[in-house]
Formats: structure tokens, C-alpha cells, sequence
């Protein structure tokens, strides 16, 4: 593995010290990578000499390291979690006063992640990491500094553990799609389904994506898993195709960071969908993608959107009201579909304020001629009230949960076979399941 220089730096600060003397702290500078570079070294030379001055006799600096951080030891004895507390608030007082640069005002936002040395077995690298983890902390709990505590160690070891099943996972395409249908709200009849992904953790069971979803993203899985997953959906499809189950479009959804995802300059999410659909040209994909990540760069997402929608892919705005986003990218980018949060659904029953938000969406995106599909519908009193006010589609455990591919197939059939019996022509399912609104 390689070694850094700094491992250097640190292992002559430790030369016959008491690991109980010892403390490493890692102070992360926000926004110094948005400078041009004389003017980043400019600023890291005054950051540095303010640092010297704080830590004094008992600290020692190392700077320039990636990521724009600065490391230190401190070396005192007797030092408590407190006082290593005071000493973190101390460093962040010497942020107070801006830093003034050709002439420039510059506010500078530190985080400080501080961690003892005294852990068993103790390694220079996990001393880093350590710190690192903390400061880690301090920027998601909009602290100035945190200090690494046992809790901490059992979850960055959980995390670990965590990642290296996942990475395992993908690599036995491990996971599994469950399939939720999508039903049209006037006939009742399915017209899509939502794949919906699964893991048995080896020796745990059962993990929601709630969990592993972000630990992907967190971990620079996601790309790789979403390969897979849109892998093993094409697969699926392709055999429901040949086994001649009747064909509904299927959702998947994509998370931002795999939709912002560039590999050599091109968006790695279009170039798998490409990819697929060369494989399966048959294929019925619609893409549900949240407002949050469409909107990380507004063009970008327009290009790839036109590109799937070229390649027979729809496109859904997933969890829509949820975020907080401004309405008027609805009329540049051309997606096909919202999805209501099921937020919205819980109590659209019981609160006239929900019902008219509701309400507003439906009439919005129908004169924008989307799809509206309501989420997360649980009762028939929801389902009832969704149809009257002319919501276009339901999904919820009202009409079905998420079912294991076998499962689905049979409640697809039983489901079709019922509304044979009151009429229901279904000769052409993949027909119906096309997202585009016909309003007379
Ligand atoms: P989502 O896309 O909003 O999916 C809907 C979630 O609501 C699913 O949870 C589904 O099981 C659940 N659900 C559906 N109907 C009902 C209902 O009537 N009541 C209740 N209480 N829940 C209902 P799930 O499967 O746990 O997935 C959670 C989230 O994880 C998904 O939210 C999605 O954002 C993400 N996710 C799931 N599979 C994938 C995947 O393959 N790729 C990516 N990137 N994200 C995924
Ligand atoms: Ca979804
Ligand atoms: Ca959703």
C-alpha cells in the first residue's frame, strides 16, 4: 500500500513520546480548493502561521497535505478529552479575524478532527484515519471539531465491515430486484412496476436499502452497483419476454451521485443505459431520478435526459415535493412523470392543506402533460380519494408490496387474469404501459 509523506512526518513526532502525551489533530480548510493556486499557497502560509502561534510549544504542524488539510500533533501530558475540546475552540478563535489577501477579505470555515494516540494496536495510518473520521463528524454536524470516542471506533469499524460485504456483494451480484406494480387509478389495471433492490447480508439478514444505499454512495460503490442492478433487470426482462409474460414498463432508480457520475468526460449512468439497450432493444426502462440530483447541473441533466429518452427510456421525478427545489426546472427538462411523495399520501385523508397541495401538483402536471403517480398508498379511502381528484397511477402496499421476481410474475397473472373477467383486454399490456399521456 502506498505511503504517504506525512506518515513520515508523523512517526518522528512519536519518537520516544508517551502515546498518553500524544493527540493528532486534522483541521480541514473549507473552500481553499476554489482559489487559484498562488493564492491557496498565500493562504495556507498565513493559516499556518496562525496555527503555530495557537499550538505553541506543545504542537507541531504539517501542512500541504491532499485535500487542502492540515495535520498536527500535540504532545502535553495529562491532556483530558476537555481540554483537547478547549484546545480545538482555541485554534477555531484564531479563524475569527479574516484573512486578508491582495487586498481581499477571506472568511475561512475550519472543522477540526482530533484523536489520541493511545488505541491498541496502535498504527500510524489508523491514527490518521481516526482523525480524519472525526473531522468527518465535526463538517456533518456543523461543529467546529469533534474528538474521536470509543462510539466512533465501533462505527468506522462497523462501516468497514459494512463496505467490504458490499463490495463482496457486487462482486456475486449478490443483490436481488423486488418488483412493486404501478396501477392505473381509473381501470385498476397494472401498468408498471418499480424495481426495488434487496440484500441478505451474509450472518445479519435482511438490510434496507435505507442502509446500504448511502453506505454505496459513500463508499464510490453506487457506479458499480447500479451496474449490476440494471444488469440483472435486463436479464429479468428479457426472460419475462421470452417466457411471454405480458411486458409492463419497469422503473429503476438511480442515485445522484451514479447520475453524476463522469467517466473519462461522459456521463457513465448514459453510456450503461446505451449499453443495455443495445443489448435488449426491446426493452421498457423508465429512469426515477429525484429533484435533488437533477438539479446538481441543470444542462447536464437536460442532455442525458433527451439521450435516454432517444434510446425509448421515460423519465419519472421521484419523492417530488420533498425537496426543496424550484418549480421552473419543470419546464426545461422533458420528463414524463411525477411521483407525489408519500409524505403527501400519509395524510392526504385527514389534512385539507395536504389535499390542496395534491391537488395543485395533479392540475400542474397535467397542464404540463406529465403522469402523475401517487406513492405510498396505503389504504382504499387514499386510494379513492387519489382517483377522484384525477391522479393518473398508485403504487403502495395498498395494491401490493415489493414481491420477489417469481412472485410478481404470479401476482401480475392472477391480477390480469381478474380483469379479464370484467372485460379487460390485455393483448397488448406493453401498449398501456407507454407513459405518454393520451388526453382526449
Ligand atoms: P423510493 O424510490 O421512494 O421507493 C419507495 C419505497 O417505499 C420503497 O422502499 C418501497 O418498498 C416503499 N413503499 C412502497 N409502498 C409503500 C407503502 O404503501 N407504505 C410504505 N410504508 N412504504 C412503501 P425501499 O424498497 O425500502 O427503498 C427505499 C429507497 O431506497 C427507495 O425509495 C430508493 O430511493 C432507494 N432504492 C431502492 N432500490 C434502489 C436501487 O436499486 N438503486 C438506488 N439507487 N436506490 C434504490
Ligand atoms: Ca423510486
Ligand atoms: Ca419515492
Amino acid at each position: 500500500m502506498h505511503t504517504p509523506p506525512y506518515h513520515q512526518w508523523m512517526e518522528q513526532r512519536i519518537v520516544n513520546v508517551p502515546v498518553n502525551n500524544l493527540w493528532a489533530g486534522l483541521l480541514a480548510v473549507e473552500g481553499l480548493w476554489l482559489l487559484p493556486p498562488e493564492q491557496q499557497s498565500a493562504l495556507q502560509e498565513q493559516i499556518s502561521e496562525r496555527l503555530k502561534n495557537t499550538l505553541g510549544e506543545v504542537g507541531d504542524l504539517c501542512f500541504r497535505m491532499q485535500h487542502y488539510d492540515f495535520l498536527f500533533v500535540v504532545n502535553q501530558a495529562h491532556l483530558s478529552r476537555e481540554d483537547v475540546g478547549r484546545l480545538s475552540e482555541k485554534i477555531a478563535e484564531c479563524f475569527h479575524e479574516p484573512f486578508i489577501l491582495d487586498g481581499l477579505i477571506h472568511h475561512i470555515l475550519p472543522h477540526i478532527g482530533m484523536a489520541s494516540a493511545e488505541f491498541e494496536p496502535f498504527t500510524i495510518r489508523d491514527w490518521i484515519t481516526h482523525t480524519q473520521w472525526a473531522m468527518q463528524q465535526a463538517r456533518e454536524k456543523h461543529s467546529i471539531y469533534h474528538v474521536f470516542s470509543v462510539e466512533d471506533k465501533n462505527l468506522k469499524s462497523e462501516q468497514y465491515r459494512l463496505q467490504s460485504d458490499l463490495k463482496q456483494a457486487i462482486q456475486h451480484e449478490a443483490f436481488e430486484l423486488h418488483y412493486q406494480p404501478k396501477v392505473d387509478l381509473q381501470s385498476g389495471v397494472c401498468v408498471g412496476a418499480e424495481a426495488l433492490a434487496r440484500w441478505e447480508r451474509p450472518h445479519y439478514g435482511s438490510v434496507p436499502p435505507s442502509v446500504f444505499i448511502p453506505a454505496l454512495e459513500n463508499s464510490n460503490l453506487i457506479v458499480a452497483f447500479g451496474k449490476t442492478m440494471l444488469n440483472t433487470l435486463s436479464n429479468q426482462l428479457q426472460m419475462w419476454r421470452s417466457s411471454n409474460i405480458p411486458m409492463v414498463r419497469v422503473s429503476f432508480n438511480v442515485s445522484a451521485v451514479q447520475f453524476n457520475n463522469d467517466e473519462s468526460g461522459l456521463s457513465s449512468f448514459e453510456r450503461l443505459l446505451r449499453e443495455t439497450v443495445t443489448n435488449n432493444p426491446d426493452i421498457l426502462l423508465d429512469v426515477e431520478l429525484t429533484e435533488g440530483t437533477l438539479m446538481n447541473d441543470l444542462n447536464r441533466s437536460m442532455d442525458i435526459i433527451h439521450n435516454m429518452k432517444s434510446l425509448g427510456a421515460t423519465c419519472s421525478i421521484d419523492d417530488f415535493g420533498k425537496g426543496f427545489s424550484s418549480l421552473s426546472y419543470l419546464k426545461t427538462l422533458p420528463v414524463d412523470c411525477l411521483k407525489i411523495d408519500k409524505m403527501f399520501v400519509d395524510d392526504l385523508c385527514e389534512s385539507p392543506q395536504t389535499e390542496a397541495i395534491v391537488s395543485a401538483i395533479i392540475f400542474m402536471a397535467h397542464q404540463l402533460n406529465l403522469v402523475v403517480v401517487a406513492e405510498g398508498v396505503e389504504t382504499e379511502q387514499q386510494y379513492e380519494k387519489l382517483r377522484k381528484m384525477g391522479c393518473d397511477q398508485a403504487q403502495g402496499f395498498y395494491i401490493a408490496k415489493p414481491m420477489s421476481a417469481p412472485d410478481f410474475c404470479i401476482w401480475l397473472e392472477t391480477h390480469l387474469q381478474k380483469h379479464r373477467e370484467i372485460g379487460y383486454d390485455d393483448s397488448g399490456v406493453s401498449n398501456i404501459t407507454s407513459l405518454a399521456r393520451k388526453r382526449s
